[in-house]
């Protein structure tokens, strides 16, 4: 997917060129279901911008940007469970990423066998 020219994936969640169900939106970031659960509360919360491919660059980049990150998904998991979550993000081909466009994995409850986002 990073090969691919043009917005991300998660650029096109943004401008509503691909259905998502959406949890919460702010002027810098989106929170909607990820498509493939692997775990009861399975959110990604993603800057809409995707100058930054990872969180390693987020973090260098705009730690402000990361830290409302975190903020939202503390909000989210509140909202969506007993608000104890898993907050992931995987980094590099090799770690399982496939969306190269910055996003977190919030997690709460019980994880499917073998899961970690
Ligand atoms: P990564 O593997 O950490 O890069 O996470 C990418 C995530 O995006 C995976 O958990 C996928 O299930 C999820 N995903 C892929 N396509 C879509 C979609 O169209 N909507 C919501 N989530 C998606």
């Amino acid at each position: 997917m990073s090969d691919t020219p043009g917005p991300t994936l998660f650029s096109r969640i943004v401008a509503r060129e691909i259905p998502a169900t959406i949890f919460a939106e702010t002027e810098t970031l989106i929170a909607f279901a990820d498509i493939a659960p692997k775990a009861p509360v399975h959110i990604l919360v993603v800057p809409k911008t995707e100058q930054y491919a990872n969180v390693v660059e987020l973090a260098a980049g705009d730690p402000a940007l990361l830290a409302e990150l975190v903020a939202l998904a503390d909000t989210l998991a509140a909202e969506h469970s007993d608000g104890d979550f898993r907050l992931i993000f995987n980094t590099g081909a090799g770690a399982g990423q496939t969306v190269f466009h910055v996003h977190a994995h919030v997690l709460a409850g019980d994880l499917k066998e073998g899961s970690l986002g």
